[in-house]
C-alpha cells in the first residue's frame, strides 16, 4: 500500500493513459542551446526512468521573433527535426513521455524584433514590441502550428502551448498589453481569439491522438490582468478548441509578487487551481512549489487538481517518482527553491544545474562510478562542502569518516534554516543525515581534530568551512555587539533598535530573522498573501488586493549598513536579491551605503559617510549586529601542511569569498566523484 494513492494513480486522457499524476514541468536549461543532442537526451532519459508520467521540455520557439533570446533553440526545420528525435527516442526507450513546449515569447522576446499585439513596453524589457497586422498575426498562428507538427514528426508524445507568465498569447488577452480595436482586441471575446485559433488549428493539424497541454494564467498578479471569469471563459474554450489537458500559470513574470522563491509557502497558489475544477471536463495540473510527495498528494487528495507539476524538483533528484513509488521519500533529494542554479543561471546566461545536485544537466559530464579500489577517507567538517564529499565517496564505495567539531551535522546550513523563509533548508540538512547513514558514513561529531588525528587515512579532505571576518571597528567588544552566529545559533537577546553591520546574504538574513520575531509567513499562506497583497482573483480582478500589500509590523527598527556606495542587495541572488529588498522595505528597513563605521558605543554605532568621511552620525541602536562577511577556516590545514600531510581543502576553507552551498556542494561532489 502506497502513501501517496493519489500522485501515482494513472490518469486517462482517452487515446492514452499516464502512468501517475506527476508532471515534470517545462525549464529553460540552456541545454538544448548546447547543440550536445546527446546530452540533452540523457537529461530527460534520466527523468524517464526516475518514474515522471510526463515531461515537458524548456520553451522552443516557434520562429526568430517569438525566441526569447537571439539563438533560443526553435523548431522550424527538417534539422530541428533530426535533432529533437534524439531526446525523444531516449525517453522513449526509458518508458517515459514527453511534451514539447511551444514558447512564443511575444514581447518578452529579447530583441528588437519582438512582437505584440501593441506596441506596449513590458517594464522587464528594453525592446517595445512591433504591432502585428492581420498578416503579422496569422504568420505567428501558422508558425506556432507549424512547430507542433515539426514535434509530433520528432515523436513528441504531445505539445504545451505556453498561454502564460504573461508571454505572446497571454499578451493578447489583457488590456494591459492588448490595446487593439480590431478582431483581436477590445471586447474578451477578441481579445480570446489567439489563443483559441491556436489551440483549436494546432488540434486540426496533429489529430486526435496527440496530447495538447495548454498553459493557462489562471492569476496574472499585475494590474489590468484577467479576471477569474476571463479565466473561466478561457479555459472552457481552450477545451472546446481541442485541448487535452490544461497547466497553470502563476503570474507574469513582470509581476511584483514572489511566485516560486523559497519564501512563498508550499503550494502556495494550489487553491487557485481548485476554482477552475468542475469547470472543464479535461484533466487540470497545478504548480508552484510543489516540491514533495507529502505536498503533491495532499493537494491531489484535497481535489485541487488532477495532476501536479514539479519542475525544479526534478533537477534536485531524477528519481523523484521512483524513490516515492519504493516507499524512499527521505531519499529525495529536496529542491529548497533557492533558485541558485537553475533560474539564477537561467538569467545570466548560463547552464542550468542545482545547488544539491551539481549532477542535473550535466549527467554525461559528472559521473559516478563505483571506485576501482576502495580507499579510507577522511573528511573534516560536516556542513555542506563536507556532506557532499562524504556521501558522493561513500556511495562510490570508499569507507569515510566524516569529523566536527559541533554536535550536529550541516554548519551554515543550520545558520540558514534559522532565517524565516529559509525553511526548506531544515530538510536538507534532513536528508543529508538519512543519505549519509544509508551510505554508511562514520560520523565523529563533537570532536575537534588535529593533523595527528588523521594519520592513516589514504585521503584527508579538509571542508572547516568559514569563520567571521573581523570588521576591527573600535568598541566592538562591548556587550551590546552581537555576531551573526550570536543571533541565529545561539540565540543571544537583540534590542528594540538594532545596526546591521554588512548588508550580504548574511545581513539580508540576519534582518529578516530580527523583522519577524518567530513567526514565518513562509509557513501561514494568510498571511503571507496579505503581506504581498495577493487575493482571490473571483474577488479582485488579476488577483491583486486592491489595498495592496499589507505586511504585519516589523518586531524591530533595523539600520543595515555596508560600505558601499551601490544599491543595497546588489549581489543577491538574481531573481530572488528584489525579493528579500523589497521585503526589508516593507518591515522599514533603513538602508545606509557609503558609511564609514567609526566607533560603537552604548549609543550605538557611529558612522561617517565618503572619502572625506563626512557627515558624522550617530545610528542609534540597543544592539549591533556583525554581518561584515567570512574568512577561510585554515587552521587544521595549515598544521597539515606544517606536518608534510597532503589533503584537499575545498568549500570555504579553500576560498571564502562567495561562498555559497552550491560552490561548495559542487566542489565536493566532482572530488568524490574523483577519489
Ligand atoms: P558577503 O556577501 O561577502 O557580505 C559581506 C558584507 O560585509 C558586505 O556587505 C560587505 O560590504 C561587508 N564587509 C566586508 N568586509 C568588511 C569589513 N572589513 N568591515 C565591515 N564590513 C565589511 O558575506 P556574507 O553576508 O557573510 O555571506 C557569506 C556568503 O553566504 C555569501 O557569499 C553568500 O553567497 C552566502 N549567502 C547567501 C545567501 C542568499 O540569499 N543567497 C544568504 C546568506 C548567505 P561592504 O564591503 O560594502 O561594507
Ligand atoms: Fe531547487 Fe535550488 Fe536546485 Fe533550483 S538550484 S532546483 S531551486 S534546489
Amino acid at each position: 500500500m502506497t502513501a501517496y494513492p493519489n500522485m501515482l494513480a494513472p490518469l486517462d486522457l482517452g487515446f492514452t493513459t499516464l502512468k501517475n499524476r506527476v508532471l515534470m514541468g517545462s525549464m529553460h536549461t540552456g541545454l538544448e542551446e548546447t547543440g550536445d543532442w546527446n546530452r540533452v537526451a540523457e537529461f530527460y532519459a534520466a527523468r524517464a526512468r526516475g518514474g515522471v508520467a510526463l515531461m515537458v521540455t524548456g520553451g522552443i520557439g516557434p520562429n526568430l521573433e517569438g525566441s526569447v533570446l537571439p539563438g533560443a533553440s526553435m523548431m522550424t526545420s527538417a534539422t530541428d527535426v533530426e535533432n529533437h528525435r534524439v531526446i525523444t527516442d531516449r525517453v522513449h526507450a526509458a518508458g517515459g513521455r514527453i511534451a514539447m513546449q511551444i514558447l512564443h515569447a511575444g514581447r518578452y522576446a529579447y530583441g528588437p524584433k519582438c512582437v505584440g499585439p501593441s506596441p506596449v513596453k513590458s517594464p522587464i524589457s528594453p525592446f517595445p514590441p512591433h504591432e502585428l497586422d492581420e498578416d503579422g498575426i496569422e504568420k505567428q498562428i501558422a508558425d506556432i502550428v507549424n512547430a507542433a507538427r515539426r514535434a509530433q514528426e520528432a515523436g513528441y508524445d504531445g505539445v504545451e502551448i505556453m498561454g502564460s507568465e504573461g508571454y505572446f498569447l497571454n499578451q493578447f488577452l489583457v488590456t494591459r498589453t492588448n490595446k487593439r480595436t480590431d478582431r483581436w482586441g477590445g471586447s474578451y471575446e477578441n481579445r480570446m481569439r489567439l489563443p483559441i485559433e491556436v489551440v483549436r488549428r494546432t488540434r486540426e493539424a496533429v489529430g486526435r491522438k496527440f496530447i495538447i497541454i495548454y498553459r493557462l494564467s489562471m492569476i496574472d498578479l499585475v494590474p489590468e490582468g484577467s479576471t477569474h471569469d476571463e479565466v473561466v471563459q478561457l479555459a472552457q474554450e481552450v477545451e472546446k478548441a481541442g485541448a487535452t489537458i490544461l497547466n497553470t500559470g502563476i503570474g507574469w513574470h513582470e509581476a511584483r509578487i514572489p511566485t516560486i522563491a523559497t519564501s512563498v509557502p508550499r503550494a502556495a497558489f494550489a487553491w487557485v487551481t481548485q476554482k477552475l475544477m468542475g469547470k472543464v471536463s479535461i484533466p487540470i495540473i497545478t504548480s508552484n512549489r510543489i516540491n514533495t510527495p507529502e505536498v503533491a498528494e495532499q493537494v491531489l487528495a484535497e481535489g485541487c487538481a488532477d495532476m501536479v507539476s514539479m519542475a525544479r524538483p526534478m533537477l534536485a533528484d531524477a528519481d523523484f517518482v521512483a524513490k516515492a513509488e519504493a516507499g524512499q521519500a527521505s531519499h529525495i533529494a529536496p529542491c529548497i527553491a533557492c533558485n541558485q542554479a537553475c533560474l539564477d543561471h537561467t538569467f545570466s546566461g548560463k547552464l542550468t544545474s542545482c545547488l544539491v545536485n551539481p549532477r542535473a544537466c550535466h549527467e554525461t559530464e559528472l559521473v559516478i562510478e563505483p571506485a576501482a579500489a576502495a580507499k579510507t577517507v577522511a573528511i573534516v567538517g560536516a556542513g555542506p562542502a563536507g556532506l557532499a564529499t562524504a556521501l558522493t565517496a561513500a556511495q562510490r564505495g570508499h569507507k569515510v569518516t566524516l569529523f566536527d567539531q559541533a554536535d550536529e551535522i550541516g554548519g551554515q546550513l543550520n545558520m540558514a534554516k534559522q532565517v524565516p523563509g529559509k525553511e526548506e533548508f531544515w530538510g536538507l540538512v534532513d536528508w543529508y543525515r538519512t543519505m549519509i547513514a544509508d551510505a554508511g558514513v562514520t560520523l565523529a561529531l563533537g570532536r575537534r581534530v588535529a593533523a595527528q588525528d588523521l594519520t592513516g587515512f589514504d585521503e584527508i579532505v579538509v571542508a572547516t568551512g568559514v569563520i567571521p571576518r573581523d570588521p576591527a571597528i573600535p568598541g566592538q567588544d562591548e556587550a551590546n555587539v552581537l555576531s551573526y552566529i550570536d543571533v541565529l545559533c545561539r540565540k543571544k537577546p537583540v534590542g528594540q533598535r538594532v545596526a546591521v553591520i554588512g548588508a550580504g546574504g548574511i545581513g539580508f538574513d540576519v534582518s529578516e530573522f530580527l523583522l519577524e520575531e518567530g513567526h514565518s509567513p513562509a509557513t501561514d499562506l494568510p498571511a503571507w498573501m496579505k503581506e504581498w497583497g495577493v487575493s482571490d482573483p473571483a474577488e479582485h480582478r488579476a488577483g491583486l488586493a486592491p489595498e495592496g500589500p499589507q505586511p504585519a509590523a516589523p518586531a524591530r527598527r533595523v539600520t543595515l549598513l555596508q560600505r558601499k556606495a551601490e544599491r543595497h542587495g546588489k549581489r543577491l541572488g538574481k531573481t530572488t536579491g528584489w525579493i528579500h529588498r523589497a521585503t526589508l522595505k516593507m518591515k522599514e528597513v533603513e538602508f545606509l551605503g557609503g558609511v564609514n563605521y567609526e566607533r560603537i558605543d552604548a549609543g550605538g554605532l557611529h558612522v561617517s559617510f565618503g572619502e572625506a568621511r563626512e557627515n558624522p552620525t550617530l545610528v542609534a541602536a540597543d544592539t549591533i549586529v556583525l554581518c561584515s562577511g567570512q574568512v577561510s577556516e585554515r587552521r587544521l590545514a595549515d598544521d597539515l601542511a606544517e606536518h608534510g600531510i597532503t589533503a584537499h581543502v575545498i568549500g570555504g576553507a579553500d576560498v571564502a569569498a562567495e561562498l555559497d552551498a552550491k560552490r561548495a556542494i559542487n566542489q565536493g561532489t566532482r572530488l568524490a566523484a574523483a577519489l
